[in-house]
């Protein structure tokens, strides 16, 4: 609790930092600002663990953005990757080394919350935040922020972090705006022994036939998780994807654990990001790359930020100071994530209209396979290659001018030579 001395603080308790949300963001959030020994209480409306709909893949930058001592609770490592384009053209690349990691979101989101319980936080659990209120006759003074539970209560906060995912309501306070939207449908699908053999250690991905969307099979055990991921308002053809994905798969005669839907968002460029002592991040903020929409890491890295910075900010002695630390959290986002945000917006660009020459590249052109199992591995980002090699960046500025009905060699390539060809490890 603050060791603020204005009489309200007498009366009523005031956290340093409240948080909502206990998904990686909110936890990872909490972990941060608990670390520091001031007091952080999270808030999560549904009771842990809870599902939530996500392929459960962990890329190089989420397993760097754990906090220190935490074991990934990982159900498979993917060591090799089936790509196809619409079920055809199937090729297999492999790595000696592991790709990435699987764990189930529901174990993992809960082991991150341990972690922050045992840095210091308090959780409550099944507590629906309603609203934040900066003003008026819930807030005690200018410092302090109002947070309204369902059910009328309110509990006090010198900084708020809004980590409440995607449909967020600490967003929409804050003034989060977004300009991509897209569903992903999801089944946990139990599979006999013989079938989750086939599938370990192999995770697959389809191009998908509606522009931006693409599928995924990744195994977790007994269980594969399939999905697929498309621009909203295309509902019925996502749908129709993902049926024929799964029958495509032979899977259609298994009978789902869990069949789910589940919308994500991503931030303009100029979006918000803090609203005086509130601040936002992962889903709440939009944070999210564009092309793959991976989601966790960036939900661990932005979460520690905010997480840092509302300590800041619970310190902050007027609005003024408040606001300050605010900018400096948004520019620490923009700096780092904002980047890869607006490189994996690129991406998304190039690849809606010509999914073939992705498919090609990374099945047939060796440099693009290995800048894929460096980006997984967690070795670099796709930013950093777009920095760095001068031909990745003219690439990328070409391919978003040439018109898709100009089909490069690799991708006649891809469509004629590759249906069911396996590469060797790399
Ligand atoms: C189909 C699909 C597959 C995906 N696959 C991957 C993947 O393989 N790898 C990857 O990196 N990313 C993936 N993502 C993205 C990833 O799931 C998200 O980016 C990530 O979960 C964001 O974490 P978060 O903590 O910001 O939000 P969430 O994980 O959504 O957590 C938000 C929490 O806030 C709680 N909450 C909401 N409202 C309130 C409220 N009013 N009061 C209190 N609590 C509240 C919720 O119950 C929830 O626990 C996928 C997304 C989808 C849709």
């Amino acid at each position: 609790m603050s060791s603020g001395n204005s009489s309200a603080d007498d009366v009523r308790q005031v956290w340093d930092v409240v948080v909502v949300g206990a998904g990686p963001a909110g936890a990872s959030a909490a972990y941060a600002a608990a670390v520091t020994g001031r007091r952080v209480l999270l808030l999560e409306k549904a009771e842990l663990p809870r599902y939530k709909t996500c392929g459960g893949g962990i890329i190089g930058p989420s397993r760097d953005a754990l906090p220190p001592g935490f074991e990934l609770p990982l159900k498979d490592r993917v060591h090799a990757v089936t790509f196809s384009l619409e079920g055809r053209f199937t090729r297999t690349r492999r790595s000696k080394q592991m790709l990435f990691g699987l764990v189930n979101r529901p174990e993992f989101d809960q082991q991150l919350v341990e972690h922050a319980q045992k840095a210091g936080a308090e959780l409550r659990t099944g507590v629906t935040v309603s609203r934040v209120e900066q003003h008026g006759a819930a807030v005690p003074d200018r410092r302090t922020v109002a947070v309204v539970l369902q059910g009328g209560e309110t509990v006090l906060a010198r900084a708020v972090v809004g980590a409440d995912g995607s449909a967020s309501r600490i967003g929409a306070h804050v003034g989060v705006k977004l300009d991509q939207v897209d569903l992903g449908l999801e089944a946990e699908i139990p599979v006999p022994e013989t079938v989750a053999e086939d599938w370990r250690g192999r995770v697959l991905i389809d191009w998908g036939p509606i522009p931006g969307s693409y599928g995924w099979v990744f195994p977790k055990g007994d269980t594969l998780t399939v999905g697929v991921i498309s621009a909203r308002g295309e509902g019925a053809a996502t749908k129709r994807y993902f049926e024929d994905f799964i029958a495509r798969l032979g899977l259609a005669g298994f009978e789902p654990r869990i069949s789910s839907g589940h919308l994500t968002r991503c931030r303009t460029e100029d979006s918000p990001l803090s609203r005086g002592r509130v601040l936002v991040c992962g889903d709440a903020a939009g944070m999210l790359e564009p092309w793959t929409r991976e989601g966790i890491s960036f939900a661990l890295r932005s979460g520690r930020l905010a997480g840092e910075w509302a300590v800041r900010i619970a310190e902050a002695h007027d609005a003024v100071d408040a606001r300050r630390q605010a900018l400096n959290y948004a520019f620490a986002l923009k700096a780092g994530l904002g980047v890869e945000m607006s490189v994996g917006k690129r991406m998304l660009a190039v690849y809606q209209r010509r999914p073939g020459l992705f498919h090609a590249a990374l099945t047939g052109f060796r440099p693009a396979w290995r800048a894929f199992r460096d980006i997984t591995q967690g070795s670099t980002t796709l930013a950093e290659i777009v920095r760095t090699h001068p031909v990745a960046q003219r690439a990328l500025t070409v391919l978003d001018r040439r018109p898709a009905t100009e089909a490069g060699p690799e991708e006649h390539q891809a469509r004629g030579e590759q249906d069911g060809r396996e590469t060797a490890a790399s």
